[in-house]
């Protein structure tokens, strides 16, 4: 067994573990403290740092979100606890300082009209190349094939044990990610250390992922995206909705709408069944829908009722919704009795995808549920109940949006741990310091 020691280690090399050691390194060198003096280290399980980078945006990487932290944070984090929670760490590295980075290593970025931020070049692997870079110039350790089995706390610092390795830190800081996409290494590993320290930890759900239905989508809309439509899901004590497109997939749905309401969907399901439905027409009242289908029929009395649903919908849907609503395929406006009319307009406003079978946790873009923020303090990252034990990026119990946001969430919680641990550390040193100019006048 080989033992090491280490100032700082840090426990996964994601977005989150990479910035922990720059704003580490960074903290010490604007404090005057040479490279030499501090060991940072991270531990990487995979045999390169970053593969959720590399795999983000479709191997695209959406960056971070654009705008002032607070508006990234409303829009990126929808429970006001989370938002409080990240607050601290969102200003203490901003999505302008890591996009400068970028700039500054040669990697030209963009930004969508919808704010999110991609490299120019369209490749994930030049932004992880620039954090690569940095963690050199930055003198960080990098360990890789490095597996963690179990943090163990002693009376002055930790031990971190891999298979016939020990390191022997000063501070640690978790950052293993979620649960989702463990084939990547994010298989809990960094929520079983933190409980066995005492933490609590809310337990895994998927997040911006698909949802599976039953009966599973007829094989003629499998494909099919729905632009704009209000997505409801309804369960016993429950009522969540968002508007924006909808992909309807062979085992159910998903696209921004369904990964945006997974996480609540998730939730509900633990306690009751719960309902998927679609509303074709967010923007109009039922009463306006009503006054709409009132003049069609008046002025295109002539017409098939299908022509003005085919006008407004993809045209696999319609057939499923004459069926659902009771209405002929080749029912003329003229002839739609009043009871017709009355249950087209609940289908249009509620139709029914069907029931949900599974939101599958594995499948999520990332996963809430881990370490419970209320253990973890959020102006430093440090535990509140064990010292100099740091947790950041997607091991805690936060879960942003698509667009950005929770990558920008890692760098930010990491670089605030790393900064936080930094600061311990070298207040260490001083006394240290003192103590030896002590001795030495005695
Ligand atoms: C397919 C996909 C696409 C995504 N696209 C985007 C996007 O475009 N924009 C965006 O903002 N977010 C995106 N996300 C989410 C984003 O990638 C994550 O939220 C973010 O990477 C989390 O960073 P992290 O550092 O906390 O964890 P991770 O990036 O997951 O890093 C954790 C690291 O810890 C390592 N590890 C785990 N256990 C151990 C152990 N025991 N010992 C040693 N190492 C260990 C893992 O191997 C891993 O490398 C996407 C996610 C997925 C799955």
């Amino acid at each position: 067994m080989q033992t090491f020691s280490a100032h700082i280690v840090i426990v996964g090399g994601g977005a989150a573990g990479m910035c922990a050691a720059l704003g580490a390194r960074q903290h010490l060198r604007q404090c005057g403290i040479g490279d030499e003096h501090v060991q940072i280290v991270i531990l990487e399980r995979n045999a390169r740092l970053g593969i959720k980078i590399r795999i983000s945006g479709g191997g695209k990487c959406n960056i971070s979100h654009d705008g002032d932290m607070m508006s990234v944070l409303e829009k990126g984090f929808l429970r006001p606890q989370e938002r409080r929670f990240l607050k601290p760490s969102f200003f203490a590295l901003t999505n302008r300082q890591v996009v400068e980075w970028l700039h500054q290593h040669g990697v030209a970025t963009y930004t969508r009209p919808n704010g999110r931020i991609f490299p120019l070049s369209g490749k994930a692997t030049d932004v992880l190349s620039v954090f690569e870079s940095m963690l050199r110039e930055h003198r960080i350790t990098v360990f890789t094939n490095a597996l963690v089995r179990d943090v163990e706390r002693q009376e002055s610092h930790f031990l971190v044990h891999l298979d016939d390795t020990v390191f022997q830190a000063q501070a640690v800081i978790i950052a293993t990610g979620g649960v989702s996409y463990s084939k990547t290494g994010t298989t809990g590993d960094g929520l079983r250390f933190a409980a066995k320290l005492g933490h609590r930890i809310v337990k895994p759900r998927a997040a911006l992922a698909p949802i599976y239905l039953t009966p599973s989508p007829p094989a003629e809309l499998v494909g099919i995206s729905l632009r704009a439509v209000k997505l409801i899901a309804k369960s016993a004590s429950h009522t969540a909705t968002r508007v924006d497109d909808v992909l309807i997939t062979h085992l159910g749905i998903s696209g921004p709408a369904t990964l945006s309401l997974s996480r609540e969907v998730a939730e509900a399901l633990e306690n009751s069944p719960v309902e998927m439905f679609i509303d074709f027409f967010p923007a109009l009242s039922p009463d306006d829908l009503e006054l709409l289908l009132c003049r069609m029929q008046h002025e295109r009395a002539t017409q098939f009722l299908r022509t003005f649903l085919e006008e407004k919908l993809p045209n696999a849907f319609v057939p499923f919704l004459l069926d659902a609503a009771g209405v002929e395929y080749e029912q003329k406006w003229s002839h739609l009795k009043k009871e017709h009319r009355r249950k087209l307009l609940q289908v249009l406003k509620a139709y029914l995808l069907g029931v949900v079978k599974e939101v599958p946790l594995e499948r999520g873009e990332v996963s809430a549920g881990g370490v419970a923020l209320s253990d973890i303090n959020p102006k430093t990252m440090e535990s509140r109940l064990v010292p100099n034990f740091y947790v950041a990026g997607e091991a805690l119990d936060i879960a942003g949006e698509v667009g950005g946001f929770n990558l920008q969430g890692a760098y930010s919680t990491g670089w605030l741990a790393g900064v936080s641990a930094a600061q311990k550390i070298q207040s260490g040193l001083h006394e240290t310091l003192i103590q030896n100019f002590r001795t030495n006048v005695e």
